[in-house]
């Protein structure tokens, strides 16, 4: 297979990692784009050692330039704690990240991958979704920042692909889990897992019955690299995800069996504009990717459990 130059922009964040591990197997020149605000040294410590791999500190609000083949932007802050804590931020970084990076597109002809999200459909009154649903957002909330920015976000990249041909991609992804995702991450699964395995109370929002579909990181990344390389008439958007729904008191009690835990379920305030069911139809996505995830919810969460509790050790995990 053809050697490529490959830029991942916030490749030391949970997907971007595993995504450079990816493409680095394949023999590819990876450069990571990460301004290591939400990503971290110990995601990509192995990679280091590939002299095909380079780490570049640098913030994607401002140009970057490299010659390079393809560009996949994961560059943003993805979960709600961390968007919301910095939400002017978050909206720069979706935006201006996706204006200069197609601008690089542009002046290498590379190919440009958009990890866009199920955020876009907001609470949404379709369900399943599909790409088709427009959404229902709502523009001034508490998620907006993210929401709003990964909308003009896409909106740039169709704009870029209708005015000057730009070979784009997107794809909107759905709840995704795994290994690397950090300690402080605060999204849902590693977080009940870490309080299972610490003996800490399991944080359940409201009464537990708003619903996700969880899609583990290894089938993500497959589907990701399968659309880069995709005909140059499929640009998406495409759903990538999970379509098996649960609601966060099942999730709480399969983690609470699988770790063996006795961590009680305690009930906080659903936070605002939380979506109350979230599932992707995925026809697109097995249709023009021929892509299917293989992981059952049982067997990602068992690798994840045991990722943590390595993580963990020496805390005295239950
Ligand atoms: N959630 C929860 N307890 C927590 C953290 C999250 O019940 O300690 C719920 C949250 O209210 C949401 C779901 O889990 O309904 C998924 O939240 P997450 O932050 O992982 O991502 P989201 O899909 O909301 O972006």
């Amino acid at each position: 297979m053809e050697m490529k130059r490959i830029l991942v922009a916030g490749g030391a964040g949970f997907l971007g990692s595993h995504l450079c591990e990816r493409l680095l197997g394949k023999g590819h020149e990876v450069r990571c784009l990460d301004n290591m605000r939400t990503g971290s040294l110990e995601n990509i410590k192995e990679l280091m050692r590939n002299p095909k791999f380079t780490l570049v500190e640098h913030d994607v609000t401002d140009p970057y330039d490299w010659e390079c083949d393809e560009i996949y932007n994961l560059a943003c802050p993805a979960s709600p704690v961390h968007y919301q804590k910095d939400p002017i931020y978050t909206m720069k970084t979706s935006f201006l990240g996706a204006y200069w990076l197609l601008e690089l597109a542009r002046k290498y002809g590379a190919r440009i991958l958009q990890c866009s999200t199920s955020e876009v459909y907001g609470n949404p009154d379709v369900h399943p979704q599909k790409e088709s649903y427009f959404g229902n957002v709502n523009p001034h909330g508490i998620r907006s920042c993210y929401d709003e920015g990964k909308r003009a976000a896409e909106s740039l990249f169709f704009d870029y692909h209708r005015k000057y041909q730009i070979p784009i991609k997107v794809v909107r992804i759905f709840n995704t889990y795994g290994t690397k995702m950090a300690m402080n991450d605060g999204r849902v699964v590693s977080k009940f897992i870490i309080q299972a395995l610490r003996g800490e109370d399991i944080t359940v929002y409201g009464d537990g019955s708003q619903t996700r579909s969880f899609c583990y990181v290894d089938d993500l990344i497959d589907a990701m690299v399968r659309m880069m390389h995709s005909e140059d008439s499929v640009v998406g958007p495409v759903n990538i995800g999970r379509p098996e729904e649960v609601t966060m008191q099942e999730l709480a009690d399969r983690v609470l069996s699988l770790t063996g835990s006795s961590s009680q379920v305690v009930y906080h305030e659903l936070p605002s504009d939380d979506p109350v069911k979230r599932c992707p139809d995925i026809s697109l996505a097995r249709e023009l990717l021929q892509w299917e995830p293989n992981t059952t919810l049982e067997q990602g969460l068992l690798e994840t459990v045991s990722y943590f509790r390595s993580q963990l050790e020496g805390e005295s995990p239950c």
